[in-house]
């Protein structure tokens, strides 16, 4: 098999491509340019190798870029350097290299690393494929339990109304515990056939503009019975209106009968659960939340991951699915999903969902306009990306992300000073700037005003990282406005 070895290196060729080239191996040599990341996904690598000395930055630095992104994260990477330094070493791991090599080491101690590497990626592959198998099963296997459940709920449920003839008490007991096991059974199936449909893609959103109150208000109904039966009590906390959302409604229901059903599994009886919803900076924000016993610190971060489950001391039945689902579902809506919970306060569940025409559409909308400007006007145009990666409290605090996302329009602002400057927000966490009739030496140099702007100011506002930038030009690495557009935002 022919493997893809790309080398990132703004040198020329070295003694190691000569080795490699020797042994059959087939190389591409990529410079650590802006349109890297694109770069590299167009060419689909088997191994990534990286030059430790970069004029640009450093190997380590290049390849933690890479390794944020998902479709690299599991693409082999080796680093070299011609020194054998032990802090070149543990840069290279520590960025997430698989193996670092330096010039002393012999020729074929250098080629037995290159193919044990190749031996790791075709076991990720074989891997890739026996997950893929693995879900098709699943998803195989849970659609065809499905008719035969639906059929035994029938049937069982004509003797249990008497429609086949009288039954006694005793009768109905036990039928009634089937038909609770049947129903527990279909929603298990039903979950392991959202998951499966979720990670293939094939899921497909229903969005149509819906009101979300309407919606919380029937959940409410829907719960109360559940609700009295074990003594607890529902609030419903929402304002008299809230701004339509593009919604799938079935899918956000099922999102709130998952979070409210575990709400009311894990509350004793007395306690308490609230249904709220606010509605700030373009954002509606559902809460549900319970006085039960709540999530353990160290258990938050993993809560929304597949089939973990927290140890309440009791026997709670459970598959630890259903947030995972919510998550996936709540990520599909370009939404967010989190959890907060302090001893012996019980557990806040929120998501938040964005008004899909007042930032996704307006965003496309402005920006299409000025690339189409541009290829029109055959002007190029600079488009910066500024991409928030706010501390530890925008993970949780939508608010105080948007916080962060306005600071950075308003520096943006002082030194996109142009009429023709166009600063847009994105999906709430990153910024357009548009630097039109702009080539990269002037595009850079607004970067680095920039850049240093903000770096005086993450003094003042320490919960806050880095922002991310990247500079992408118009039509110098893609002549088509839409084809980059859509690779701008997926943030190529
Ligand atoms: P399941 O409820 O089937 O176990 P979930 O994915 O819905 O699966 O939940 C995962 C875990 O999160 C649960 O096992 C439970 O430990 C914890 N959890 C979820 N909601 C709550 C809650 N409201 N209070 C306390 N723990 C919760």
């Amino acid at each position: 098999m022919n493997y893809q070895i790309c080398c990132i290196d703004d040198g020329q060729d070295n003694e190691l491509y000569r080795l490699l080239r020797n042994a059959h191996l087939h190389l591409t040599l990529l410079s650590p340019s802006t349109s890297l990341l694109s770069v590299l996904e167009r060419s689909d690598p088997d191994i990534i190798l990286i030059n430790y000395h970069l004029q640009t930055g450093s190997g380590p630095q290049v390849c933690q870029t890479i390794r944020e992104r998902d479709q690299f994260s599991i693409i082999p990477i080796m680093i070299f350097s011609p020194q054998d330094s032990r802090d070149h070493i543990l840069d290279s791991y520590r960025a997430g290299a698989e193996d670092f090599i330096s010039a002393s080491l012999p020729e074929e101690v250098i080629l037995e690393k290159i193919f044990s590497l190749i031996r790791i990626r075709t076991m990720y592959e074989k891997l890739k494929e026996v997950d893929v198998l693995k879900d098709e099963f699943l998803s195989s296997v849970s659609h065809e339990l499905r008719t035969p459940l639906t059929i035994i709920r029938e049937n069982v449920s004509l003797v249990l109304d008497g429609v086949l003839g009288p039954i006694v008490s005793r009768q109905q007991v036990q039928l009634e515990h089937a038909i609770n096991g049947i129903d527990r059974l279909t929603s298990i199936v039903n979950d392991l056939l959202d998951i499966s449909q979720l990670k293939s893609g094939k899921m497909h959103l229903k969005r149509v503009q819906t009101n979300i109150l309407s919606i919380l208000k029937e959940i409410e109904q829907t719960f109360l019975v559940s609700i009295q039966e074990r003594n607890l009590t529902m609030t419903l906390q929402v304002p008299t209106s809230l701004p339509p959302l593009y919604i799938d409604p079935k899918r956000i229901r099922q999102v709130l009968f998952n979070l409210l059903g575990n709400a009311i599994k894990f509350t004793p009886a007395g306690g308490a659960i609230t249904l709220g919803a606010t509605f700030a900076d373009n954002r509606v924000t559902v809460e549900v939340s319970d006085t039960g016993p709540g999530i353990p610190a160290e258990h938050l971060k993993h809560i929304f991951d597949r089939f973990y489950r927290v140890d309440h001391g009791g026997s709670q039945p459970g598959t630890g699915i259903g947030l995972s689902i919510c998550k996936q579902l709540i990520d599909a809506h370009g939404g967010k999903i989190w959890a907060s919970s302090f001893p012996g306060e019980g557990a806040h569940f929120f998501f938040s969902l964005p008004l899909a025409e007042e930032i996704e559409e307006k965003a496309t909308i402005m920006m299409l306009h000025e690339l189409e400007l541009a290829q029109k006007n055959q002007w190029s145009c600079a488009i910066l990306t500024i991409e928030l990666r706010g501390g530890d409290r925008s993970v949780t605090d939508p608010l105080a992300k948007r916080d962060g996302l306005d600071m950075l329009m308003m520096e943006a602002r002082t030194i996109a000073t142009r009429p023709t400057d166009l600063i847009v927000s994105y999906r709430g966490d990153r910024i357009f700037v548009v630097l039109n009739q702009t080539d990269r030496m002037g595009a850079l140099s607004v970067q680095h005003r920039l850049e240093n702007h903000i770096e005086s100011l993450l003094h003042v506002n320490r919960g806050w990282q880095r922002p991310k930038f990247s500079l992408h030009l118009f039509p110098e690495e893609e002549g088509d406005a839409g084809v980059f557009y859509k690779q701008l935002i997926k943030g190529d």
